[in-house]
């Protein structure tokens, strides 16, 4: 242990539709790809419900039942599909290092970055207290434990617009928390939130504390123009803020911009390293969907198809 090392020519660190399409186009190139799945194999829509915007299936299809559709074709064209986790890298030189589970050492001459995106958290202490007794990150995911229950939702987002209208069909009542004025979110899940009659939608009001001793009773939230606070008894409470790349194990070798998110070449998915790609949620933070992630998947296999054979690989 600690010293295991294997080389390969393509490496993909990531499992959302971005590494999986880069692998199934990497496979056809005959780059012998190798992926790393990380700590939640298919990504970010294996904890949603229907994806209805991914073209092809026009009746709509489970995000995690679409997730292992893309790793059967990429195992169906060879790509080589492992669990494990990268917690180390240096592309200082080459080939490039990545470090897996933090025992294994591989060498690959290209690296395809497709780590994708986590949900963002308030920071409060009672927040990460109660994750887990109450506090979740995903109303599809938790929502289920909830039924019957006052449950609380902060964000204004189109995922905050969407887990409201998820969580008012199992709730009672659905109390969101809404920072400013005005929603983010586009009109159209606006407006779905607002005809929502079990959705009780609370403007200009900060989360100050979760309540609760071993799991979540209350919240006590302050309207920021009238600074009353009030404390309002929930079971369960929601986080829809955003989300953050998950590019730390990158810093001070990639590029990036002041959140984090990886720097790509416009219209390319080169980084500021030769030989380093990066595809999907972790470099894109205007579109996020699946289907531009799975674009950029494909982008970043053949960008790594053409620097290998300039390399002479
Ligand atoms: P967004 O970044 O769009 O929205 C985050 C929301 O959280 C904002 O309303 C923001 O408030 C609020 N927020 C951020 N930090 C805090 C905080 N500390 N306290 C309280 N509120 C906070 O993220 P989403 O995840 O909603 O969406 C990401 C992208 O995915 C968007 O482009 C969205 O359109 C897309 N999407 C599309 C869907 C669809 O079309 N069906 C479904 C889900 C997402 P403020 O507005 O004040 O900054």
């Amino acid at each position: 242990m600690g010293n295991e090392i294997e080389k390969v020519s393509c490496l993909i660190i990531g499992s959302g539709p971005a590494g999986y399409t880069a692998a199934i186009y990497a496979s056809r190139a005959n780059l012998h790809p190798v992926l790393y799945q990380g700590i939640q194999p298919g990504g970010q829509l294996t904890i949603t419900t229907e994806v209805e915007n991914y073209p092809g299936y026009p009746e709509g299809v489970q995000g995690p039942e679409m997730m292992v559709d893309f790793e059967k074709q990429a195992k169906r064209m060879g790509a080589d599909i492992r669990y494990g986790m990268a917690t180390k890298v240096d592309f200082h030189s080459r080939p490039f290092k990545v470090w897996i589970d933090e025992e294994k050492e591989m060498h690959a001459d290209a690296v395809i970055i497709a780590t994708g995106a986590s949900a963002k958290w308030l920071g409060l202490e009672s927040e990460q207290r109660l994750n887990g007794f109450g506090v979740s990150a995903c109303a599809v995911c938790d929502g289920f434990f909830f039924r019957g229950k006052e449950v609380a939702i902060v964000g204004a987002g189109d995922t905050a617009a969407e887990e409201a209208h998820y969580l008012s069909k199992l709730c009672t009542t659905v109390h969101m928390f809404i920072r400013r004025d005005q929603m983010r979110a586009s009109k159209i899940m606006q407006d779905r939130v607002k005809n929502t009659p079990n959705i009780k939608m609370y403007w200009n009001t900060e989360t100050e504390e979760i309540l609760g001793d071993k799991k979540v009773e209350a919240v006590r939230i302050k309207d920021t123009v009238t600074q009353q606070s009030q404390e309002i008894p929930i079971s369960g409470f929601f986080v829809a803020i955003g989300h953050q790349p998950n590019s730390d194990i990158f810093k001070g070798q990639l590029d990036m911009d002041e959140t984090g998110y990886i720097k790509t070449i416009p219209g390319t998915s080169k980084t500021n390293i030769e030989g380093v790609f990066a595809c999907g949620d972790v470099q894109d933070k205007n579109y996020r969907q699946a289907v531009t992630a799975a674009g950029s998947g494909c982008m970043a296999a053949i960008d790594a198809e053409r620097f290998l054979a300039a390399q002479g690989h």
